[in-house]
């Protein structure tokens, strides 16, 4: 899958016509955030209680198209052999409105803070834990 650094604008040029390709969503810009890729450095730490879990749930009240692609997580995926994979895998995205913007993140992004200590960047774990998924 293509990386995007975190909080870049979202674009999709090659995905004519769609309305929710644009960089807008519901009238604010959309950011980038979580489209990471295997040998890129990306922030790393410990994540606030609960953000994994929100993110996991919002996989499921928060999708959006389906895009770019399918994706398997790069590094869970990496280490099997023959290209056959048995993990995690996505085809969508998760949009979560923020303040003034709003950030499109891909469907893995949870298991991406669970289980390879991905931080997003502090806004975007605001707007996910003050979203009503959060509880
Ligand atoms: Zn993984």
């Amino acid at each position: 899958m293509t990386y995007y650094a975190d909080l870049t604008p979202y674009t999709y040029d090659s995905d004519n016509g769609d309305p929710e390709a644009s960089g807008t969503w519901r009238g604010v810009e959309v950011l980038n955030v979580g489209w990471l890729r295997r040998g890129k450095r990306y922030p790393k730490g410990a994540p606030p209680p609960k953000l994994a879990a929100t993110l996991n749930r919002m996989a499921r009240t928060h999708r959006a198209r389906q895009t770019r692609g399918f994706h398997d997580c790069p590094w869970c995926t990496s280490r099997l052999f023959l290209g056959r994979s048995d993990g995690p895998r996505a085809s969508a995205e998760i949009r979560v409105m923020g303040s003034g913007v709003a950030y499109a993140a891909p469907e893995l992004v949870g298991h991406y803070v669970e289980r390879h200590r991905y931080l997003p960047p502090a806004e975007f774990i605001e707007a996910v834990l003050s979203s009503n998924t959060a509880s």
